[in-house]
């Protein structure tokens, strides 16, 4: 066959199989409009799942009718100058490919009545378009705003309409795409009717954390604390979910970049670093996350539907996530309560069975924020930002921590063990006492071991730890196979004041060994064969990579130290001992999850007695 150019149907056709995958792609697409077009009001009505109708009517700006056509022609847009640039991109939309990408796999209708200048047109005008025929603009009797009609969803693309999975299904996605936009978006209303039934309802406008509670459903809002750092040009706000809301899946983590729904793994990774020892590690945290970053900071143009970025400076993006989310939790006194666990609304989507169909009123008018602006507003208020160090080292990381003053906490997070209280040991592994809320328990192993934990920690950030000399080299036998990470192993083990020597094919000579652990009677032969084992098994990470890798090694060497040195559940102790241990409760932070992030401690509060002992 010769070459021949393609028809501008399946030109369109084409782009659309990239960034229409389905009816929620759809409706990505149709709300980022409306948002760049200033939209304070947006009403989607859904039927079947997305494949009979998308409709979303809006009150933006509009599209005047000598300009209808050229909304739906492909490589056609208001929002970048024909010789524009791409980093200064400040607009949600960029390729002008969306409209006409879905024109051509629907039966599709553009309803305009633009306003200019505040005075909006006497009339509207609407276009329709079904494949290849695209009509012409007639006069139409509309409010002011714009109505885009998507109807029979891939009608003339029947491989793509057998990939469409069942109403509930799409429409699920469709659900989870406006409830995104929506939390993100507080200074525009939104309203979703999945035939005809009106499944989720937000006004304007709100504070970010109103829009976010709203729509994660009010039950979280106690446990989830807001966190937020403005200072140079990256702007962080977070709604952290507590422990006590952890999840099995990383599905509850909503991510966004100036406004934009996105995946990062970076910034993933920084925030499961920030929870590290708070959570376990088989669990994962609930988290909203808005970043607003420079547009010259990030490139948007390196996905078909945008949902992933590249950001100039990945590593400053990490530690700035990590400090900033890390202290803010850090503030919190995360003792969960034995009565009234919070619990999350349903398995899908948080708001799938939330309150954000019931409207709150638009009562809370905020001051403007470079929050609810247009994307470039996300940027604008933030000034220049501090020279921030590279690499994620514990000690800067500690420096961040430190160089701000920390909030006080919210008196309901924090509760103190007031002095000579009485202590009780039970069962020679948990100690009982009581606080200004009501009455602790706490497991000993696990608060000591985080305890010992946040010492070497704190050592580690001066020096290396200080090295014992073995009078006779402790022989450790090392399978072959593991032989090799005696190298890559060696700079780890220097940290902690250990160095090794190869004396046979699968043996090594422990020559110097921490003194932590030496003075805590811990076997160097068992220790040594035990963090061998847990490398081979990956558990170490990646060794002798970058400083981030290195750091997270370590980290996990720490838990291994403070786990073998602190005292175990059976351990007697004197009750000068037991006093030492609690009072140290208060200074380590994070004692309420011991490294591995089970709790340390539990709390009964006086109301937990009370209503359990029927006085409420
Ligand atoms: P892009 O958003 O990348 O510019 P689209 O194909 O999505 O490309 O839209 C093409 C153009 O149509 C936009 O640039 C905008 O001018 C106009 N437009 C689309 N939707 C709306 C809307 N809801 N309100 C006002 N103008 C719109
Ligand atoms: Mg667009």
């Amino acid at each position: 066959m010769p070459i021949r150019k393609l028809s501008s149907l399946l030109i369109n056709q084409i782009a659309a199989g990239e960034v229409i995958e389905r009816p929620a792609s759809v409706v990505k697409e149709l709300i980022e409009n409306s948002l760049d077009a200033g939209a304070k009001r947006l009403e989607l009505i859904i039927e079947d799942g997305g494949r009979r109708l998308i409709r979303l009517a809006d009150d933006g700006a509009g599209i005047g009718q000598d300009q209808l056509t050229l909304a739906v022609a492909r490589h056609a847009t208001s929002k970048l100058d024909p010789d524009g640039r791409l980093d200064q991109i400040q607009t949600l939309g960029f390729r002008g490919e969306a409209l006409a990408a879905i024109a051509s796999i629907s039966r599709f209708r553009l309803t305009s009545r633009p306003t200019a200048d505040g005075v909006a047109d006497e009339a509207g005008w609407v276009l329709q378009a079904e494949g290849s025929r695209i009509g012409t603009p007639a006069p139409a009797a509309c409010r002011p705003g714009t109505i885009v009609e998507v109807r029979d969803l891939f009608w003339n693309t029947p491989a793509r309409r057998k990939f469409l999975r069942s109403a509930a299904t799409e429409f699920g996605h469709i659900h989870d795409t406006v409830g995104r936009l929506a939390m993100i978006w507080p200074r525009a209303g939104f309203s979703l009717k999945h035939n005809g039934r009106v499944v989720l309802q937000v006004d304007a406008p709100q504070t970010r954390r109103q829009r976010a509670t709203q729509i994660l459903g009010p039950d979280l809002a106690e446990a989830l604390v807001e966190c937020e750092r403005n200072e140079g040009d990256l702007g962080i706000w977070a709604l952290l979910g507590l422990p006590a809301i952890d999840r099995a899946t990383a599905r509850f983590q909503y991510l966004f970049v100036n406004g934009r729904i996105v995946r990062d793994r970076n910034v993933a990774h920084a925030v499961k670093e920030a929870y590290r020892g708070l959570i376990r590690p088989d669990r994962h945290p609930l988290y909203t996350l808005a970043l607003a970053v420079g547009s010259d900071q990030v490139d948007i143009n390196v996905h078909p539907s945008k949902a992933e970025v590249r950001f100039a400076q990945p590593s400053e993006v990490h530690l700035a996530v990590l400090t900033s989310l890390r202290r803010r939790l850090l503030e919190c006194d995360l003792t969960p309560s034995v009565a009234n666990p919070v619990k999350l609304n349903g398995p899908d989507t948080p708001w799938a069975h939330g309150g954000a169909a019931c409207a709150t009123g638009p009562g809370n008018r905020q001051p403007a924020s470079p929050w609810t602006g247009s994307t470039s507003a996300f940027i604008d208020s933030f000034q220049q930002m501090d020279p921030v160090q590279k690499g994620l080292v514990f000690d800067q990381v500690r420096h961040a921590m430190n160089s701000q003053p920390r909030q006080p906490d919210p008196p309901s997070l924090m509760a103190a063990v007031t002095k000579m209280q009485p202590i009780l040991q039970v069962h020679n592994s948990y100690l009982v006492t009581q606080d200004d809320q009501g009455m602790l328990i706490v497991d000993q192993h696990a608060l000591h071991e985080r305890v010992m934990f946040e010492q070497l920690r704190d050592r580690l950030v001066k020096s290396d730890l200080e090295s014992q000399r073995l009078l006779m080299p402790a022989v450790v036998p090392i399978a072959a196979g593991q032989m090799g990470l005696v190298e890559p192993l060696g700079p780890l083990l220097k940290r902690i004041g250990t160095t090794l020597e190869v004396i046979g094919p699968t043996m090594i000579a422990v020559q110097n060994f921490a003194s932590f652990l030496f003075e805590r009677n811990v076997d160097p032969v068992q220790f040594i064969g035990d963090l061998f084992e847990r490398a081979a098994d990956g558990q170490l990470g990646p060794l002798g990579n970058d400083r981030g890798a290195e750091e997270a090694a370590l980290h996990e060497v720490l838990d291994m130290m403070a786990c073998k040195a602190a005292v175990k559940a059976g351990d007697r102790l004197e009750p000068d001992e037991l006093a030492a241990l609690l009072d140290q409760r208060e200074r380590v932070e994070r004692s309420s999850a011991c490294p591995h992030g089970r709790p340390t401690s539990i709390r009964l509060t006086l109301r937990d007695l009370a209503r359990h002992f029927k006085r409420q």
